[in-house]
């Protein structure tokens, strides 16, 4: 299967189901973390503007709130 054409270009999964993004549901945002606590970047995570705004902001305050971890430590 080829994945060329992006329709819609600024939609992305999230988008697609309308799901925002929220610091109350970490393992949410945890899909978008790699194993270091550290957000993707976009190109990974596959999201747009919209939401890889959101998920950066989210995180942000999920840390804060102690519901997810700052960078791990290696
Ligand atoms: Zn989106």
């Amino acid at each position: 299967m080829q994945r060329g054409k992006l329709k819609g270009r600024d939609e992305c999964k999230l988008c697609e189901h309308e799901v925002t993004l929220t610091y109350k549901q970490p393992d949410e945002l945890k899909r978008f973390m790699n194993k270091l606590g550290k957000i993707l970047p976009r190109r990974a995570s596959r999201l747009c503007a919209k939401h890889q705004r959101q998920l950066a902001r989210q995180v942000k305050r999920a840390r804060k709130m102690a519901l997810l971890p700052y960078e791990v430590e290696q």
